[in-house]
Order: structure tokens, then sequence, then C-alpha cells
């Protein structure tokens, strides 16, 4: 490492390279203030490109039940419910009155969104909807929609920092001003200066080992943020897909049961229709997921645990134009070919609703500070996202926040540079102790039975027992982490030292989860423990705060902003 520091200074950085960061760089670039992004990996590889199914909008292109009509009240009372009830209804007021005038944003931009045959926006059914209000690029939606905002960004030739791994964040009297990096390419440690920092890093998926996740999603930021003293909100809250691959979990999108698709077990039978005789294949997801691990404790999944997700019916034109992404998944990673034959398919993780604890506005409690997106908790998903609501919420809140950047940075004097030297210092520390450790663990053996651990204990059905079983484990493991040591000391293009980095901040996040699971003695949405299988709202209509100080994790917890909808029983 040479003795070179070097320090750049923005009015406003934007951690995270997905829809969401991307979104609020173009917000705050044409409102003319000096904007970065910093991304650990190429923009284009965030998770966000993965997306399949779709972003919903009431734009009432398809008609519903009886011919009526769709509006975003419907969309706000179809996530307060899907939610169970946990969401605060300000926010979820607002991305849905948002949500139309978004799709079109999107569309003027560039995005290429499915037609219906009069030309209008094409929208399909999706889980937990009352009406089809999912608007889709054919099962590419992700991939239409952050192609879009990078070319946007390029057009503005917006900086981006990326394949650089953010470390730490600068924390001075009560704010934030910046962050530091690690450069991947050259193994140095740069420093960010700003008034204002976005973390924007997306979901925490891969603590789990079966994950629809890119292996990138470990969150960062969450654990950045929980280090700089910010609480997480509703951790426990990890959201299951019904339907992934069978033998490698990628996500086989809710587009297809949208489309038609149904859910068969061994006997051949269509087995939702057990457990959600209205909504059948289209209940909510920590609904379907739970029935199919149902269907296997019965035995009556496949041997080694799937169902089968049949869309034959639908006929090859169909499926070729809007499930081809689907197809070509199933050929490439099963042999199978949907059109011909079932998709096998098991739930896996696939989305973390809890995350950094932000206000309305995306504010958290460090001045300065901000969260969107995935790694954020605003709440509108409270426990249990609707699929299609993720997407939605990147580009509204990411543009609604960057607003409030704007307006707050205006304010804030520029932050000192004198803080930044020092802190990257503790970064250099901490890399070099991890290069220099002789310990004689080995990371990878730490995160499989992090992995393992977090599905067995922590996963579609918990108990308590096993849960405290599981903590413990997590503490024995934050344990051997620091007698790791790393077979390549190079500090030059070190994916083990990125690795081990992301596996010290996993171990953390792992802890917040089990600690609010432990402590939330009912079943509420994707948290259903078979000790407690009833929602208590006497006792648990309230949101898990939790926040590091010293070595401790300190719980707290905080009311639910109810609105016009009041807690009802959730049935689908
Ligand atoms: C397979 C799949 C399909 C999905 N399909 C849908 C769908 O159809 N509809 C829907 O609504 N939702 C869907 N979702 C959910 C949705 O795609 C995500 O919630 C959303 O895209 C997250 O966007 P984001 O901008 O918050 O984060 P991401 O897109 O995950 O981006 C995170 C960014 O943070 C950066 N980053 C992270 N850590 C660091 C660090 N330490 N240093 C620097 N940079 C860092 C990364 O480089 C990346 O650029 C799907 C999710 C998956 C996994």
């Amino acid at each position: 490492m040479g003795d070179k520091v070097v320090i750049h200074r923005y009015e406003v950085i934007i951690i995270g390279g997905g829809l969401t960061g991307l979104r609020a760089a173009l917000q705050v670039f044409d409102a003319g203030f000096d904007v970065a992004i910093i991304s650990k990996v190429n923009p284009l590889r965030s998770h966000s490109v993965a997306a399949q199914g779709g972003m919903n909008a009431s734009l009432g292109n398809v008609k519903g039940p009886e011919g009526s009509i769709d509006s975003w009240k419907n969309h706000a009372y179809d996530t307060v419910k899907g939610s169970d009830y946990l969401a605060d209804q300000d926010a979820v007021e607002r991305m849905c009155r948002e949500a139309p005038k978004t799709v079109i944003e999107l569309e003027h931009m560039g995005t290429v969104w499915s037609r219906l045959e009069n030309g209008k926006i094409a929208q399909r059914p999706f889980g937990g909807a009352g009406f089809p209000r999912t608007c889709y690029a054919a099962d590419r939606t992700g991939h239409n929609t952050l192609n879009t905002l990078y070319e946007q960004v390029n057009a503005r030739k917006i900086p981006i920092y990326d394949e650089f791994f953010v470390t730490s964040l600068i924390r001075d009297q009560g704010r934030c001003t910046g962050c530091t990096a690690l450069e991947f390419l050259k193994g140095e440690i740069h420093g960010f200066v700003a008034k204002a920092v976005l973390m924007a890093t997306g979901g925490f998926g891969r603590i789990f080992n079966k994950s629809t996740n890119a292996l990138i999603n470990t969150g960062d930021g969450q654990s950045l943020t929980l280090r700089a003293g910010v609480p997480l909100k509703d951790m426990e809250f990890v959201q299951f897909h019904p339907t992934t691959l069978y033998g490698t979990n990628i996500l086989i999108t809710e587009g297809a049961r949208g489309e038609g698709g149904i859910l068969l077990n061994k006997d051949g039978e269509r087995f939702m229709e057990r457990y959600a005789p209205d909504s059948l294949d289209l209940a909510p997801r920590d609904v379907v997921a739970r029935s199919i691990e149902e269907e296997f404790v019965q035995k009556r999944g496949f041997k080694g645990d799937y169902v089968q997700l049949d869309i034959r019916l639908l006929g090859e034109e169909r499926i070729m134009e809007r499930l081809p992404g689907i197809r070509q998944i199933s050929m490439d990673f099963a042999g199978v070919d949907p059109i011909t034959e079932p998709i096998p398919v098991q739930p896996g993780q696939h989305y973390s609703m809890g995350g950094i604890d932000v206000d309305i506005n995306g504010r958290t409690s460090l001045e300065g500070l901000y969260a969107a997106g995935e790694c954020a908790c605003v709440s509108v998903h409270g426990a249990n996202r609707l699929g299609g609501n993720s997407l939605l919420e990147t580009v509204v809140f990411g543009r609604l926040v960057a607003d409030k950047i704007i307006e707050d940075v205006k304010e804030f004097a520029t932050p000192p540079k004198k803080l930044v030297e020092k802190v990257i210092k503790t970064s250099e520390d901490h890399i070099e102790a991890i290069i220099q450790s002789k310990g004689l663990e080995n990371q990878f053996n730490i995160k499989d039975m992090l992995n393992q651990t977090m599905t067995t204990k922590f996963g579609i059905f918990r108990k308590e027992d096993s849960m405290l079983k599981g903590l413990s484990d997590i503490k024995k493991m934050q344990e051997k982490i620091s007698k790791v040591s790393l077979k390549n000391k190079d500090r030059k293009l070190n994916h083990a030292l990125i690795r081990l980095l992301e596996l010290q901040g996993m171990l953390l996040l792992s802890e917040v989860v089990a600690i609010g699971a432990i402590k939330r003695k009912e079943s509420r949405g994707s948290h259903k423990r078979t000790d407690y299988p009833e929602r208590d709202d006497e006792n648990f209509l309230k949101h898990t705060l939790v926040k590091r100080e010293e070595e401790d994790m300190i719980v707290s917890y905080s009311p639910v902003n109810l609105g016009m909808f009041e807690p009802e029983e959730r049935v689908y």
C-alpha cells in the first residue's frame, strides 16, 4: 500500500448502482448537485437486473372482477393486507399514489413495456392482488428498467466508482459525512467526503443457502449502518418465494402463475385448493410457500422436496411471448422444456422485508444518512411483500428520497475533511490485520455453516428452542471469523478479501434476524412460529428495532402507522 491517501469530495454520494441508486442519482444530478455513485460491481450486475415478473401500478389498463377498474386505494389495500398489517400505511399510500406516474416516467425514459392489443401497457395478475396490476417487459422487467436508468445516468456522465467496496461510513459528531471504499483493482482505500450519503445497497438474502438472490446480496449497507449506530427494523421478516427452480434455486417468476400456471403435488393434485380456496396459486408468497412446505411434511412432495409448476396449458405461443426467460432458465438449469413438461420447484429465500430504519422521507436517525430500496425499511411491505411492489419501491423512493436529500443538502454545512483520514487509517488497519492473520479457520466453511443455520433455524417455520440454538451457533461463528486467514495475501483483485468483509457483516445481520425472530412471539406474514401460530396484535402490532452499542444489540419497538385499513383476519 502506497502512502498516498485518495480523498474525493461530492455533495451527495450514492452507495449502490441498482434501480434505487440510479434513479436517485438522476434526480440529484438534474437538480444541479454534484453526485457520484459507488458500486461494488458494475451497475448492470446489480440484483435489480434479475427481476422478472414486473412492477405494480393501478393503471387500470386491464379490467378487474366484474369489469371493475383498479385504483391506488385498491393497490394500497392489497399491500397492507399482504403485509399482515405491519406496513406503515402513510408510506404505502405514497407508493401506491406515485405508482402510475412512475411506470409512465420509465416508459418515457425508454423502458419497453409489454403491450396489450390496444397499445396500452399490459398488466398481469400477481399474488395477493385483487386486480391485474403488474406491468412487465416480458419476464425481463429488471433487465429492461435497469438498462433504461443506466443509459440515462451515462448520458449525463454521472461519475460511477464501480468495483469499489464500501468499508465504512464516516460518522462525525452525530452526522454522516461520507464513507471509505476499497478499490478492488488496486487494493487501495479511498475516502469520500459528502454532505449526504444514500444507502441503496439492496438485500441480504445470501445469509441463507437456498436463495434466488445474486451472490453479491450480502447486506453490506445494513451492516455498515448498524455499525454506525443506526437501528435496523423488522429484520426477522424474510420472504421465501414459493417457486424457485429445484437444484439451483433460480427464481421462476410469480408471473408464471399470473399467466395461468398451476402448482401440482406428486399425486397430481392442485393442492392450493386446500390452503387458499379463493386465490389458489395466486395467494401471497408466504401462504403459498408454507403450503408447499406442508405438502412436503405430508409426504405429498416429490422425492428431494419439490412440487411441479405446470405452465403447459398456456401453450407455446404465449410462453414464448410472455415467459421466454423462464423457458430458457428451465431448459438450461433443469433440462426441462416447460412447453412440454412441468417445472420442478421448491421455496427459497427471495427478499428482505426488513432493513435500515428510515422515516417516510428516507432519513435515518443519523443526520446526512439516508436509505431507500431493498436495504431500507420504510416500511411498505411489513411482514410480507407482494410481488411487483419492490421494483416499484426502488424507483418511487429512489426519487422521493433524492428530493428530500436535495432539500436538506442546501441547509447542510460543508463537512470538514479531518475525520476521513482517520477512518481511512482504521479501514486500512482492519484490512492489514486480515491479510496478516495466521488463524486456522476457513471463511468458506463458516459461510456454509451460517447458510445452513439460517435456513434450518430461521426458515419458513420457526420455533423457540431451535432458534435459540441457532443464535448461539451464530455467536460461535462470530468468534471463529476473527481467526480466519487468507491464502491470497495480495491487496489487488483479492476476491477472498471482499468475501470475508461481506461475511463479517452477514454474521452481524444474522444475529439481528435471530434476535428479532426469537423475541417476536407470534406468527405474522413471513414469520411463522409453530409455537405461537396466531397473529397477536395486542402485543406485536409493532416494528422491531435493533441497534448496536459497543458489542451489544439493543432491542426496542416502535408503533405501526395505521391509517385507513383496520387490521382484519387475513384470508385468501
Ligand atoms: C431473482 C429476483 C427477481 C425479482 N423479481 C422482481 C419482480 O419481478 N418485481 C419486483 O417488484 N421485485 C422483484 N425482485 C426484487 C427486486 O428486484 C429488488 O428488491 C430490487 O431490484 C432491489 O433494488 P435495489 O436498488 O434496492 O438494490 P440492488 O439492485 O440489489 O442493488 C444494490 C447495489 O448496491 C451495491 N452495493 C452493495 N453493497 C455494496 C458495498 N459494500 N459497496 C459498494 N456497493 C455496494 C451493489 O453493487 C448494487 O449496485 C426480484 C428479486 C430477485 C432476487
